[in-house]
Parts: C-alpha cells; sequence; structure tokens
C-alpha cells in the first residue's frame, strides 16, 4: 500500500491511514484559535475516523459471512474503504453489506446519546458548577454524536457505489437484472454526484466535491465491470472464437509460414503434426525470427507449448481469465485434438462490441414487440 502506514489489524484485515490524513490533522491544529480548541478539534476528528473504521469493518465482516475477503481498509480524508476481493453477487447479500456500515454508526450514536444522557443526569447542567465539570465532554460527545448521525444520512444517499447506491442496487436487482438494476443505480448516482458538486461549489465544500468526482467515476467504472460480464454470461469460447484456422505443418520452413502471414488477416497459426496440434506459432515469435533472417527453421522449433488450449464449451468468461492471466496472445480451441479456432483478444474485443450492439437492438425490438400484443388474441 503506498502512501499509507498500517495503523491497525482486526480480525486479519489490515487498517492503513493515508498520509494526506496527517496532514488534514496538522492543518486542523495549526489553523485553530487556540491551542486548546486546536486539541478539542483534532481529538474528534481522530475520534470521527475511529468512527469510520468501525463502519468499514461492519462491511468487512459481514462480507466476511459471506465467504468474501477484505484485502484491507483505508482512511482517507475524505472517508473510508474497505477493499472487498469481490462484490456479492447475490442481491440480499450485497444489501446487508452495504447495510452493515451505516448500522455500526446508528450503534455508536445510540451508545453515546445514552452517555450524554447518563451525565447530564448524575451532574446535571442546570448550574454553572455542572457545566464546568462536564460541558467540554459533553460538547465532545455531542458532536460525535451528530457526526454518526450525518454519516449514516450521508451514507445512505443513493450516491452508487456508496452505501446507499449498493442498497438501491441490491434492492432492484430482486427484481431486475443485476445489469439493469446497476444502470438504474449509477444513473441515480450520476444525478447525485451533479449534485454534490453543485452544492459543493455553492458552499465551498470541497470535500463534497472530491467525494462527488470519486462516485462519478467509481460508478461508471462497475457499471462497464458489470457490462462487460452481461456480454459474458452464458456464452461460451466458440460463440467468440475465430474460426477456419489455417494451421502451418510442423516441418514446413519459416518463410512459408511469412508468406501466410503476408497473404490473409491470421497473425498466429497453430502448429499441427499429422493433424495433430501440437503448439502455437505466435506473430512475435515469426517477426522475430524473420528479423534474424532465420529463414531455415520450421514452425515447430518455433511454436509455443505453454499456451492454455480451450475446448469450444468451456465458458467465456473462464477462457477471457486464462488469456488476459497467459503471456500468449492467442489461445488455441481444440476438439478432440483437432483445431477448430482460436481466440485473442483482439476478437473478443470485436465480439462484444456487436453483441452488446445486439443486446441494444433486441431491447429496442421487444419494447416494439410488446405493444401489440393484446390484438394478437383474436
Ligand atoms: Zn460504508
Amino acid at each position: 500500500m503506498n502512501w499509507s502506514l498500517k495503523i491497525a489489524r482486526v480480525a486479519g484485515i489490515g487498517i492503513y491511514l493515508h498520509w494526506t490524513f496527517l496532514l488534514l490533522l496538522g492543518w486542523l491544529y495549526f489553523s485553530a484559535d487556540t491551542r486548546a480548541a486546536g486539541l478539542m478539534i483534532v481529538g474528534l476528528v481522530v475520534a470521527v475516523f475511529a468512527c469510520v473504521a468501525l463502519h468499514e469493518l461492519g462491511h468487512a465482516l459481514t462480507a466476511r459471512a459471506y465467504g468474501v475477503r477484505t484485502l484491507h481498509i483505508t482512511l482517507l480524508p475524505i472517508g473510508g474503504i474497505a477493499r472487498l476481493e469481490r462484490i456479492p453477487q447475490k442481491p440480499w447479500q450485497e444489501f446487508w453489506v452495504a447495510v452493515a456500515g451505516p448500522a455500526v454508526n446508528v450503534v455508536i450514536a445510540a451508545i453515546l446519546l445514552a452517555v450524554i444522557v447518563v451525565l447530564v443526569i448524575a451532574y446535571g447542567i442546570h448550574d454553572i458548577a455542572g457545566v464546568r465539570r462536564v460541558g467540554g465532554v459533553l460538547l465532545f460527545l455531542g458532536n460525535l454524536l451528530l457526526t454518526n448521525v450525518a454519516l449514516v444520512v450521508f451514507n445512505m444517499l443513493p450516491a452508487f457505489p456508496m452505501d446507499g447506491g449498493r442498497v438501491l442496487r441490491s434492492l432492484l436487482a430482486t427484481r431486475l437484472s443485476r445489469l439493469q438494476a446497476t444502470r438504474i443505480a449509477a444513473n441515480v448516482g450520476q444525478v447525485m454526484a451533479a449534485l454534490f458538486i453543485f452544492v459543493g461549489l455553492w458552499t465551498g465544500q470541497w470535500m463534497l466535491v472530491f467525494i462527488a468526482m470519486f462516485v462519478f467515476m467509481a460508478g461508471k467504472a462497475e457499471l462497464q465491470a458489470v457490462e462487460v460480464l452481461a456480454v459474458f454470461q452464458d456464452k461460451h469460447v466458440r460463440d467468440a472464437m475465430t474460426s477456419g484456422v489455417l494451421p502451418v505443418e510442423a516441418d514446413a520452413p519459416l518463410e512459408q509460414v511469412g508468406e501466410a502471414v503476408a497473404a490473409g488477416y491470421q497473425h498466429d497459426f497453430p502448429v499441427v503434426k499429422e493433424g495433430r496440434f501440437i503448439g502455437m506459432l505466435h506473430h512475435a515469435a515469426i517477426a522475430e525470427a524473420q528479423q534474424q533472417h532465420d529463414v531455415i527453421r520450421s514452425a515447430e522449433s518455433l511454436a509455443c507449448r505453454h499456451c492454455p488450449i480451450l475446448h469450444p464449451n468451456d465458458p467465456l468468461a473462464t477462457a477471457v481469465q486464462q488469456l488476459q492471466a497467459s503471456p500468449c496472445t492467442t489461445l488455441p480451441v481444440l476438439f478432440e485434438g483437432q483445431v477448430v479456432g482460436l481466440l485473442t483478444s483482439r476478437n473478443i474485443v470485436a465480439w462484444a462490441a456487436v453483441e452488446r450492439a445486439r443486446h441494444e437492438q433486441k431491447k429496442g425490438e421487444t419494447r416494439v414487440l410488446e405493444a401489440p400484443q393484446p390484438n394478437d388474441a383474436r
């Protein structure tokens, strides 16, 4: 974790403090009118961020109950972030993970309120002596109580991907598809972000503008990730692979391969020996051998034997992950030892674009088709 120092480890989760937070504390201390006021405000901010850390632990520990690990918790001047390894896919799980954070602040606020009531009853603040005794403490606790209430209200605003936005998405996802739910929640979130920016600029609260920028970018990124996943859902390697692949024989000289590259659109070639696949000849290897004028070498000697091998019925989402994790730019698709296709990131991107356009078109069509249905029941 760059720019952060580890301050604690709770239930196996590292809690980090971003260095800008220390800057904030210093600034608050030195811009206060008196030393006492400076200490009061620094103490209050530290206490508030302890509450924020507990809020994040609320998310993290609830996520753990669903088998989702938390990589770390980071406290920034604009708030805390619990970095979960993934967002639970089941709507109610996401709901409870999102609600758990603000629920912690509700509990803290309730405890603070009880303490304040006990102090007021025990010491009384109806006379000067009573105020002298506990006035400062009450002021501190009262401020902390109000801040916790504000944390609950602010976090529960439907500004996806903030907690309230996640609650909205998860509730929508119980009725709609995850993609539709995310689209609506992200759109509401963008409106909220615009509102935050407006209010932030109007009142000079730069923190709010920063938070709005975070909401804007993080919401967009998460929507895109869900869109990509939705396109791959229920799809297989056979849907996105390029078929009609030109193989090269194991003993083919490099010169012949060079001619094949020049003649067509294929960049990488499966190498076959007696009809069976033995390895992939990647474009980079061909280019390198050509540069070295290594024309006599055979396709077999240059073939890569470490490419993950795909099956036409493999889930596309897993195949894409394999492709991303592998140094090989093209993966062979084999059926009973025979090469039936190739999968490259380039053809996945092209396929996904066509598929997304088809999704959009289909949505338009169903809307048109749904309308005349009652007349069809003649
Ligand atoms: Zn939260």
